[in-house]
Order: C-alpha cells, then sequence, then structure tokens
C-alpha cells in the first residue's frame, strides 16, 4: 500500500481475522496501522493512497475494488480514529445516520436494542448534542454508531486513545462484549496492554511490516513484547501514577487554604 508515488506505508503484510476472533494491531506511530484499516474499509483513495499489489478478501470474495459504501454493506464497518462524531448532531440523530447502512428496519431495530444495552449511558443523553459528550462517551457514541449498520466486522482505530484509565477498562469491556455478541473485532491499539487482554491473536507493525504475530497470550508474555510494547506501558502507567499523587497534594493544599479562609 501506497501514498502517492514514494510513501510505502505496508509490505508483505498478510493478516487473517476469524469470523469470531478479536485481532490486536500494535505498532508505534507511523508503522502503518491506520493504512490496514483503510486498505480493508476501502478508504485508502480517500487519503490518496492505494493497495498496489495483493488482495483484501471477506468472506472469500474479493473487496478489495469496491466503494467504501458498499463494504459497509458487506458487514465491513470502520470506526475511524479521534473519535468522530457529528459533534452538531444529537447522539439519536448520530445513531440513526449509523443506521442508515442497515439492511432492513428489523435489522436496524435490532441494533439499536443492542446499543441501548451496551451503552446505557447514550440511552439516556439521546437528546444530547455529540459535541457536549465527554471523551469516551464519544468513544462509545462512534463504536454504536457503527453498531447501527450491524456489522460482521468491526474496525476499530485507537478506542482507547486520549482516555483516562478507567474509561479504557470500560472501553475494552465493552469491545469483549461486542466480540462475545458475534461480531470479529479488528482492534488497532498503541495502548498493547489493553489490546491483548481483549484479543485472540495479535500482530506488530514496525515500518509497514509484520515484525511479531501469534495468540495475544503467547505475545503478551513473550520478551520481545514486554521489552517493546508492554514496558513503554508501563512507564505511562507510572507517569500517570506520579501525575495522580500531584493532583491529590494540589487539590489538599487547596482545601488546607480555604480552611486556612484564603
Ligand atoms: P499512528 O499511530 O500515528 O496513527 P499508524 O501506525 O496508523 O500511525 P499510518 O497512519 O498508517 O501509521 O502511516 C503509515 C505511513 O504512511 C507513515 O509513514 C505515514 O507518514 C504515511 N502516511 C499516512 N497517511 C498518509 C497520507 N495521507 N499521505 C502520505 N503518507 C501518509
Amino acid at each position: 500500500m501506497r501514498y502517492g508515488r514514494s510513501v510505502r506505508a505496508l509490505e508483505d503484510v498478510s493478516l487473517e481475522v476469524a469470523g469470531d476472533g478479536v485481532l490486536a494491531v500494535l505498532g508505534g506511530n507511523g508503522a502503518g496501522k491506520s493504512t490496514l484499516l483503510r486498505a480493508v474499509s476501502g478508504t485508502l483513495k480517500l487519503h490518496r493512497g492505494a493497495i498496489t499489489a495483493g488482495e483484501v478478501t471477506f468472506e472469500g470474495e474479493r473487496i478489495d475494488r469496491l466503494d467504501p459504501a458498499l463494504i459497509v454493506r458487506r458487514g465491513v464497518v470502520g470506526v475511524p480514529e479521534g473519535r468522530q462524531v457529528f459533534a452538531r448532531m444529537t447522539v439519536e440523530e448520530n445513531l440513526r445516520a449509523g443506521g442508515l447502512g442497515a439492511k432492513s428496519a428489523a435489522e436496524r431495530t435490532a441494533a439499536r436494542e443492542r446499543v441501548d444495552e451496551l451503552f446505557p449511558i447514550l440511552a439516556d443523553r439521546v437528546t444530547q448534542r455529540a459535541g457536549l459528550l465527554s471523551g469516551g462517551e464519544q468513544q462509545m457514541l462512534a463504536i454504536g454508531r457503527a453498531l447501527m449498520s450491524g456489522p460482521q466486522l468491526l474496525l476499530l482505530d485507537e478506542p482507547s486513545l486520549g482516555l483516562a484509565p478507567q474509561m479504557v477498562g470500560r472501553i475494552a469491556g465493552v469491545i469483549r462484549e461486542i466480540h462475545a455478541q458475534g461480531t470479529a473485532v479488528v482492534l488497532v491499539e498503541q495502548n498493547a496492554t489493553m489490546a491483548l487482554q481483549v484479543a485472540d491473536h495479535a500482530v506488530a507493525l514496525e515500518v509497514g511490516r509484520v515484525a511479531l504475530s501469534g495468540p495475544a497470550a503467547e505475545l503478551a508474555a513473550s520478551d520481545d513484547v514486554q521489552r517493546l510494547y508492554l514496558g513503554g506501558h508501563a512507564e505511562s502507567e507510572e507517569t500517570a501514577e506520579v501525575e495522580a499523587r500531584e493532583a491529590a497534594a494540589h487539590r489538599a493544599g487547596i482545601r488546607k487554604l480555604s480552611r486556612w479562609g484564603a
């Protein structure tokens, strides 16, 4: 997969997602994770990219020459990076927009029930403008909107990005539940700890090539993954802990000052 003539973004990458599986795709910035999802969802062209060799098949049929809307109709639906909800529209309108991809009214109703069960917080806020939701709620809405078209394969691009650890845990729980309900998932993540807990298989991309691949539990236990992907995360957790301690000390300081009438 290339962008223009000079940027070779992915090469020799061969992946398979089981019909009932969760595949995690790990890798640092620029490794090619988003490019991979764009190739599967047919949106590479919109980014001036192209598949120059190889193919993408879904349930045995090639989909790499189809328009993105047709790929959605086939059951492959993406949630792009950055929680791209329609900010000026309400939660309800966002979900209805997602439902336009459903094959029938019955499918749309079933999808809506599923979304309401998975995200009760959204069901409580149907009239609220999406732009006013918290980051985590917007991520839930973006996933909910994708589920409204009844996907068989869901492509998630960094759903944990920028979220507090507690919200990351909730998103991980939602992905597990979506999978348990029979939808396969490709989960692109820089948060390897979360991704390896949720996935059954994983690949790590490095500069456009597969560096490691295998069962998620095996990768989580491997020294290379610990050193390259989990070590960095442990460090960031440490930083988060220090920040939390500093914030608590700051709050305690404010309480003290207010007791003194400051
Ligand atoms: P990140 O985690 O930062 O999103 P990524 O693993 O998703 O990174 P990609 O966005 O797929 O990586 O990028 C892979 C390579 O392709 C990088 O070298 C990037 O600079 C390049 N690239 C991505 N999008 C474009 C584009 N629209 N035009 C040109 N080059 C691009």
